[in-house]
């Protein structure tokens, strides 16, 4: 398929995008395009020109652009009920919840709780992890007690809302905001000994601390820029966690719902029966486009905190959401995608390093969540060298592009897609 995106921005991309500066807050930067239409992984922006997408709207089209199914089964939903209030239920959320469940492999008695986008799924979590946090011995509401801490990783990106936030690592999008929310510490990524140290400083006495009620991290730090964490050290964390009593609540809101080749990443073959984490959370790629979250408790005990009146969302479990949802799950299982997403990521990676280019250093990540590293930090000059040739990539870090496509891309598509990376010229402006 003939790329036809062009060096310069058409006469109405540039409009929309003045018009779009005129009434959006600033939070996203200027947009690079203004788009149209999709379909597969392509996409064209209001001008015509085509663009081949590895990006996927950061890990969330998995399906990519208007695939029928997805289509035929939000247009039949939109048809019959888009949205009732939590005082009513509807089929595809209650069918929706029980999947989760069963692709999660969550035992008997397990629960989920929907919101609308990754951060709620995160706020669900942080928050049943303080409701167990109470439950504690030497924790709060007992006499003298100090309030229970829940533990995140250097690095770790969970959401922009405050709690969320207050687990998020980066300090240049957190600082800003502080005090946030408190008896939330980072620990190194990576690093075992640091969450022994943290766990440690749980006692009595002036110094010790709270007991530790959770521990929040995803196994591919995505926004880090696809820095995956090793089995051994996920295996020690859950050893740890469980040795303590603490909570392992595993956000895979960018790497679930089949994005590394496996439904949710703590499946993956090197930690096969190593780690069953104490909750979930996705949303990201989970409806295909479609704005929803959630939480995944593994077992009655821990879903049993939550009781009426506890948490909510208007939207929670929002009938159009979990029927695109239903499509997305449905669909790759039918096309086979999980296979998909190993196959083609692994000719991703391995088709970057074969160009020879000496701008590509060493790549890493999972299934369809993958970064490359760069020689020198130049991936914003480079992304924009890609758009301009019709390609969509992720300037991740400054010495990392990440690689997202939807879950069906082709194996032309990915050659495609090598093809015109590999041209890359080698002297692109640093960042
Ligand atoms: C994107 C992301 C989030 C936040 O999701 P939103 O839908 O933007 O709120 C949380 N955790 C991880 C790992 C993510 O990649």
């Amino acid at each position: 398929m003939a790329i036809t995106a062009t060096e310069q921005l058409g006469p109405k991309d540039s409009k929309w995008i003045g018009e779009y500066r005129d009434v959006h807050m600033n939070v996203f930067g200027t947009p690079l395009r203004v788009m149209d239409h999709g379909k597969g992984a392509h996409i064209w922006d209001v001008d015509g020109n085509e663009y081949l997408d590895f990006l996927g709207g950061i890990a969330v089209n998995a399906l990519g652009y208007a695939h029928p199914k997805w289509v035929a089964a939000v247009a039949e939903q939109a048809g019959k009920v888009a949205h009732t209030s939590n005082y009513f239920a509807t089929e595809p959320q209650i069918e929706l919840a029980a999947k989760l469940i069963e692709l999660a492999g969550a035992p008997e008695g397990s629960h989920v709780y929907f919101g609308n986008s990754g951060a709620e799924g995160n706020e669900a979590a942080l928050k049943l992890a303080k409701l167990y946090g109470r439950t504690l011995h030497g924790a709060l509401p007992d006499i003298g007690g100090k309030p229970a801490r829940i533990l995140a990783l250097t690095h770790g990106f969970h959401g922009r809302t405050l709690g969320a936030l207050s687990a998020t690592w980066k300090p240049a999008i957190r600082k800003p905001y502080e005090p946030l929310v408190p008896a939330i510490e980072f620990v190194e990524a990576g690093d075992i000994q640091s969450m022994r140290d943290a766990f440690a400083a749980t006692g009595q006495g002036e110094y010790g601390k709270g007991p530790v009620a959770a521990v929040i991290m995803e196994l591919i730090q995505g926004e880090a820029g696809v820095r995956p964490l090793g089995a051994d050290y996920v295996r020690q964390v859950r050893e740890l966690t469980r040795k303590h009593n603490a909570l392992l609540i595993i956000d895979e809101v960018q790497t679930g719902i089949g994005r590394t080749g496996k439904w949710f990443a703590f499946q993956r073959e090197d930690l096969s029966g190593g780690v069953v984490p104490d909750a979930v959370t996705f949303a990201k790629g989970v409806a295909g486009g479609f704005p929803m979250g959630g939480l995944i408790a593994f077992g009655p005990k821990l879903s049993g905190l939550f009781t009426p009146g506890s948490h909510g969302s208007t939207f929670a479990g929002n009938p159009l959401g979990a029927a695109a949802a239903l499509a997305t799950l449905r669909t790759i299982d039918e096309e086979n995608l999980l296979a998909n997403a190993v196959e083609r990521g692994r000719q991703l990676r391995e088709g970057l390093m074969k160009t020879g280019n000496p701008l590509y250093v060493s790549t890493r990540g999972a299934g369809l969540l993958d970064a490359v590293e760069l020689a020198h930090p130049c991936s914003h000059a480079l992304a924009n060298w890609a758009l301009e040739r019709g390609l969509i990539v992720n300037a991740v870090a400054p010495d990392a592009l990440r690689f997202a496509p939807p879950l069906i891309v082709t194996e032309a598509d990915v050659d495609q897609f090598i093809d015109v990376l590999a041209q890359a010229p080698t002297d692109l402006k640093n960042d």
